[in-house]
């Protein structure tokens, strides 16, 4: 069983518990943060997908061309990092028609662009809108769908495996859809069901049971992993001014993270999103 690896490359004042507190014109630090991540991979020759804020790309498309030559797969993460829930249709598309044409800009105009991943995994049943309009896009993929709720996002029920949604219902599957979605992985016993692969949740839970669970998962389906450059690299700014809980949330284990993906990739067999995709769907 070969395993997803992405990687949501926007910058550390992006996220939504963190983006209201910044003034001023923040400064960029996503090269440096991705660099060791890309230096890892490079170690363990593993290939991974980018899920790219195209806000992050505009500053920097020398980044872009760097990830694009070293064989990464590149997919979008919007532009603003603002969650569907504050975009309209029109303004969703809007953002995905700017977002390829920015990378049709840097790569060239065969890019191809399969895969996007919702600012906050702000896909579920209030914006399940998106699904249309990435097909409308011409996108294949999405990897916005937490079949988990906790308490910003989720979709509790939805399936945990790889699946083709019917666009009106989140928990629902249509053979016929364009779209195929790639959960973000849970760990499932019965009623029970525990986010494992990514984000807090990875940095917060001890690498062995990480390791257990996974490789639970494992039996029946493939999993994927998910962090960001800002939550791996030390010399993210942690504000004080976004309060002690957003403040664990969000800044928790960042200086062990880095060290857990190392583990990960040493133990598990990973490949980019749509390669995994390929080999599970017709
Ligand atoms: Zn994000």
């Amino acid at each position: 069983m070969i395993n997803a690896i992405s990687i949501d490359l926007e910058d550390w004042h992006h996220p939504e518990l963190v983006r209201r507190h910044v003034r001023g014109d923040p400064r960029p630090q996503a090269r440096e943060a991705t660099e060791r991540i890309l230096l890892l991979l490079d170690r363990y020759r593993v290939k991974a997908t980018f899920f790219l804020l195209g806000d992050v790309a505009a500053r920097d498309p020398e980044l872009v061309r760097r990830l694009h030559g070293e064989g990464h797969e590149i997919a979008s993460h919007g532009m603003s990092h603002r969650p569907l829930w504050e975009l309209s249709p029109s303004g969703f598309d809007e953002e995905l028609k700017t977002f390829g044409r920015l990378l049709r800009g840097i790569l060239g105009e065969d890019v191809p662009l399969r895969g996007f991943r919702a600012p906050t995994f702000s896909l579920d049943d209030r914006t399940k809108y998106a699904l249309a309009c990435l097909a409308e896009n011409r996108y294949l993929y999405d990897s916005s769908v937490f079949p988990f709720r906790n308490y910003a996002y989720g979709v509790m029920d939805a399936p945990c495996g790889i699946y083709r949604p019917d666009f009106n219902d989140l928990r629902g599957t249509d053979e016929r859809s364009p779209i195929v979605e790639f959960p973000l992985t849970v760990y499932q016993r019965g009623r029970l069901r525990m986010p494992v692969s990514g984000g807090f949740y990875l940095r917060v839970l001890p690498y062995p049971l990480i390791r257990r669970l996974l490789r639970d998962v494992n039996r029946t389906r493939p999993f994927v992993i998910y962090f960001h450059p800002w939550e791996t690299f030390p010399g993210t700014p942690r504000l004080k001014s976004i309060g002690a809980k957003d403040s664990f949330i969000t800044y928790h284990g960042i200086d062990g993270c880095l060290a857990k993906v190392e583990k990960l990739l040493r133990d598990f067999p990973f490949e980019p999103m749509w390669d995994v995709i390929r080999r599970q769907v017709r």
